[in-house]
């Protein structure tokens, strides 16, 4: 009975949810004349504009507005000093009732604040904001029903319509959509959002606060930890080599361990490129500049979507 029912669950392992997300072709793609013959790197971070560790329910708690975007402050400080351009699947930490009245997780007005600043800052400093979710720890159950899912990206798009700030409504679903049956592609195609998932997995998240306890320990020290991101960034670079797109893009998190690594993870994505694009008939290994004349269509191939003010500034068929 037991065996029977462990296999029936492996099989819908396979057949429903519980899968990675699959690529699509973009609506959007950037033309080859466009490129150019280059192949854009593309840094994306999860789970900001808050720092990582004071994402999910319980400890550790912020002691300041200030704590909770140092993380993505030093990121955006080393993407504006390599001019390099990112994107940052973004997520709102609600305030928690259960929080010591001390930190600012208590306060659902504190949390707004801290959310508009990091948005902003985000939005200021030239990259692109899509969807990541509202309550991380939600995408963890195995037994996630759909409507949950909804409801938590409409309450994370509502939250960024409060910011003022363009958006693209195309989501990176938590962990992939790995840890749990629920199939995200019905989620996104009832609320029209793009998925995207990424091409290069840094695994900077070993450490993170939702990773386990054995991996934790395993990547304490510092050392070991920023050996293994190189290694595995090192080797997806190589690995996506004969990928179709003009882009390629790496999993980061807005936290303190990457954001203090960030350069030295980016010159090994670097050296790799050059050497794994080296030959005549390879494409050009670039970051996408600011200035890039091409950059807003290679967002768009990207997120296979227009942003929230491309949409806001169309006018809507009754006008027409
Ligand atoms: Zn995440």
């Amino acid at each position: 009975m037991k065996k029977g029912l462990i296999a029936l669950i492996c099989v819908s392992v396979f057949v429903t949810g519980c899968e990675m997300v699959k690529p699509v072709a973009s609506r959007f793609p950037v033309s080859a004349e466009q490129a150019a013959g280059r192949v854009f790197f593309l840094p994306t971070f999860d789970d900001g504009p808050v720092a990582q560790r004071f994402v999910e329910a319980g400890k550790p708690y912020p002691r300041s507005e200030d704590e909770m975007l140092a993380d993505l402050y030093r990121t955006l400080e080393v993407l504006k000093s390599r001019n390099i351009t990112a994107v940052f699947y973004v997520l709102y930490v609600q305030h928690d009732p259960d929080a010591p009245a001390w930190s600012p997780k208590h306060s659902e007005d504190a949390m707004r604040r801290v959310f508009t600043r990091g948005i902003k800052a985000i939005s200021d400093n030239g990259h692109a904001i899509a969807l990541h979710c509202s309550d991380h720890d939600e995408y963890r159950k195995l037994f996630l029903a759909r409507k949950a899912a909804e409801d938590d990206l409409k309450r994370l798009m509502a939250e960024l319509d409060r910011t003022g700030v363009a958006y693209y409504r195309t989501w990176r679903v938590p962990y992939g959509g790995m840890r749990t049956f629920m199939n995200e592609q019905q989620v996104a195609k009832k609320l029209s959002l793009p998925l995207r998932n990424w091409h290069i997995d840094s695994h900077d998240w070993t450490t993170n606060s939702d990773s386990t306890n054995f991996l934790k320990k395993a990547y304490s020290s510092d050392k070991k930890w920023s050996d293994n991101v190189v290694k595995y960034l090192q080797r997806d670079v190589a690995r996506t080599k004969r990928r179709k797109e003009c882009w390629r893009d790496i999993l980061f998190h807005v936290s303190l361990r990457t954001s203090s690594h960030l350069k030295q993870f980016l010159d090994a994505i670097e050296q790799k490129a050059r050497e794994v694009y080296s030959k005549p008939d390879d494409p050009k290994f670039t970051w996408l500049s600011f200035d890039d004349p091409i950059r807003g269509a290679v967002l768009h191939d990207y997120l296979n979507n227009e942003s929230t003010a491309a949409s806001a500034s169309k006018p809507s068929p009754a006008s027409r």
